[in-house]
This record gives C-alpha cells, sequence and structure tokens, in this order.
C-alpha cells in the first residue's frame, strides 16, 4: 500500500472513523458499569446505616415498642434472635418493676392494711412522718399529673396472668409435635406411640366440663407432655369478636385445665393460627394483652395437614420433608376423634424422624415460639 493511494485513504477514513464512533460508545459502556457499582455500594452502606441507627434506637428506649412495633423490630433492626429474646426481657422486666411501683403506691394509699403479697418491696420510710391524709392528697394530685391510658383489660380476670421466663431455648433439629382440638377418644392412642418412642410432645387442648375430658387431660400430664390452652369453645366468629370475648374463652379453658391437671399453662395456640380470617381486626390487640399476660403462643412451620384430611402416604412424605427444611420443627398435628389418619401414620413418622437423626421435645414456656405475627415472627 503506497501512501496517498486509494487503498491508504480507505484504512485512513476507517480508522479515523473507529477512533470518532466506537471508541467513545466503548468508553460510555465502562463509565455506566462502573456507576452502577458504585450506587449499589452506596445502597448497601445506606442500608446498613439506616439498620444500625435503628437498632441504636430500639436498645437505647428510644422507641416504645407496641406489638406492631415488635415486628418492625424484628423486620428493621437487624438484631439478632439473642439480641431481641433479651430486649423483650428486659422490657417485661422493666414493667415488671413498674408494676411493684403502682402495686407500692396503691398500697400507700391504703395503708392501714398489710399486704401478703411477698412480690412487693417494702415501702421507704421518709423522715418526715407522714399523715394518711397528705398521702392520700399527694397521691391524688401525682394521679392527676399524669394522666396515664388505663388497661381496660386489667381489671378482667386478674389471676389470669404467668411468668415471663428469663430467657428462651432454641436448639437446631428439635422437633417438637403437637396436637390440636383433643382430648378424644384418639387421645390413649396418641399417648401410647409416644409413650412406646418415649417422646415428650404438647398438646393444645379445647377442654369440657366432662369426668372424661378432664381424665384425658390428667393423663396427659401425668405422662409428662406440656398442655397448653387452644380454646373453650373453637368458635372463631365470638373468641375474636373482641379481647374481651378471647380473653373469657381463655380463661374458661385455662380454668378447667387447672381443674383438672394442677398446671396453670403459660403457653397456647390460637384456634386457625396467630393470623387467619377471623382475628385482623382484633388480633393485635388480643396478642398484646396475653403477652402482658406473661402467656407466650406457638404457631407452627410444618403442617401435617391431616385437618386437610391428608392420606397416610402424603403425612408420611410431606411431614420429613417438611422438617428437613427447618432450623427446628413445630409441628401441626390434630388429636380429634376424625383424625384417625394421625393415629396411623404417627409411629411411621416418628420412626422415620429417628431414623433421621432428630430428638424430640415438649414445649414449655421458654421454648422460643414459632409465631406467624408477633414477638418472635
Ligand atoms: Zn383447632
Amino acid at each position: 500500500m503506497r501512501f496517498g493511494s486509494v487503498a491508504f485513504f480507505k484504512v485512513l477514513i476507517k480508522t479515523v472513523l473507529c477512533i470518532v464512533f466506537f471508541l467513545p460508545l466503548v468508553l460510555c459502556v465502562v463509565f455506566a458499569v462502573m456507576l452502577w457499582h458504585s450506587n449499589a455500594k452506596l445502597d448497601e452502606i445506606q442500608h446498613e446505616n439506616s439498620v444500625l441507627s435503628s437498632k441504636i434506637a430500639y436498645l437505647s428506649g428510644e422507641i416504645q415498642p407496641t406489638v406492631e412495633g415488635y415486628y418492625e423490630l424484628y423486620a428493621s433492626s437487624g438484631l439478632s434472635d439473642e439480641e431481641l429474646v433479651a430486649y423483650i426481657n428486659a422490657k417485661g422486666g422493666a414493667e415488671e418493676s413498674k408494676k411493684t411501683d403502682d402495686a407500692a403506691e396503691r398500697n400507700e394509699q391504703q395503708s392501714s392494711t398489710p399486704s401478703t403479697d411477698t412480690v412487693q418491696q417494702p415501702l421507704p420510710l421518709t423522715e418526715e412522718a407522714e399523715t394518711e391524709e397528705q398521702v392520700k392528697e399527694s397521691a391524688e394530685t401525682e394521679a392527676a399529673e399524669t394522666i396515664q391510658p388505663e388497661n381496660p383489660y386489667e381489671q378482667l380476670y386478674e389471676d389470669m396472668t404467668v411468668r415471663v421466663p428469663a430467657s428462651y431455648v432454641r436448639e437446631e433439629g428439635t422437633v417438637y409435635l403437637t396436637f390440636d382440638d383433643g382430648p378424644s377418644v384418639n387421645t390413649h392412642s396418641v399417648l401410647y406411640y409416644l409413650d412406646k418412642y418415649d417422646i415428650k410432645a404438647t398438646f393444645f387442648v379445647v377442654p369440657q366440663r366432662t369426668e372424661e375430658s378432664y381424665a384425658l387431660m390428667k393423663q396427659i400430664v401425668d405422662s409428662g407432655h406440656s398442655i397448653g390452652v387452644h380454646s373453650a369453645t373453637h368458635d372463631y366468629e365470638t373468641i375474636y369478636g373482641s379481647v374481651e370475648a378471647y380473653l373469657k374463652d381463655f380463661y374458661d379453658a385455662w380454668t378447667m385445665i387447672y381443674e383438672a391437671t394442677g398446671v396453670k399453662t403459660e403457653i397456647f395456640r390460637f384456634p386457625g393460627g396467630s393470623k387467619n380470617d377471623f382475628n385482623g381486626a382484633t388480633r393485635d390487640a388480643i396478642i398484646e394483652e396475653m403477652t402482658r399476660r406473661g402467656f407466650r403462643f406457638y404457631d407452627w412451620n410444618v403442617d401435617s395437614n391431616d385437618a386437610g384430611d391428608a392420606t397416610w402416604t402424603e403425612m408420611f412424605t410431606s411431614v420429613p420433608a417438611d422438617i428437613a427444611q427447618n432450623y427446628r420443627s413445630v409441628v401441626l398435628f390434630h388429636d380429634s376423634a376424625q383424625r384417625e389418619n394421625t393415629v396411623y401414620v404417627l409411629e411411621d413418622i416418628i420412626t422415620k424422624l429417628i431414623g433421621n437423626g432428630y430428638k424430640f421435645d415438649k414445649i414449655n414456656n421458654n421454648t422460643q415460639p414459632v409465631q406467624f405475627i408477633g414477638p418472635f415472627a
């Protein structure tokens, strides 16, 4: 190719075109990719910052969580399970001591009657001996100054409160078998298979005021299993109609369990689970009130679907497969007369799970709950 020839100019034009059009294009693409990367990094840093600041706000007590606050806390705070449990416990402890103070104040007002309650602290004695009148007066002014919203449910079933545990247990590979709706004609068989493999399980019962129901509940407890409240009526529309209706139903079931077994149970399961088609309007208030009373509810993360008429094969296949997906499992079964398939498949599921190395336990009030909605959602 000679300088100045036609071929030479062809090459020259192509080279110039390349430089003018393609090089900027390539550079544009490279810069766009770099920009995209740095934006993603920036987003990540901003997210981390917001997680950190909400974590600080919760831990410093700047945000006082309601029940919704707990969900928010769990979803957005970035707290680990352990931190969350420690936080909830600390909050429970603070409320407890506030309660004691309130009780002491009330006691001060009726200073003539000595309290038999061992939890109450002795009243601090001031140097100037205040007269009863003065105490009353100051208590009244104080009450007028700090107008606090009263809990409308506090007066209801005052004996229905239980202790919140100091910490929660959450162990990998543990299977919690749970049986709802009993006792029933199947309870004996369920107990038989559990006993055969020395497994402790949990029964969320629907007690009735009959000799048979009481005897079976006692047998459940005497065999070493946990017993919890499910419902007295299991009537969704009534119990989820209001907080008062829920408390009434719960108190009824809780009392029957106590009469039959001597156990003041601290655990329960909502009929239909904590999130169902009937409790949308009332569930937050119910959960808040039950949590205040110290009760813990347990949903499930494995549904045997026995209530949906699952066959033997379906349950035998799905239950172990679903358990294999979880860190630990709370399995929903039913101990009711119609659920014969549950009795037939129970032993085979148990032996399969034992073969796969799982350990079984019953739910106590210090078992960290599995919840669809709530502090441990
Ligand atoms: Zn049920």
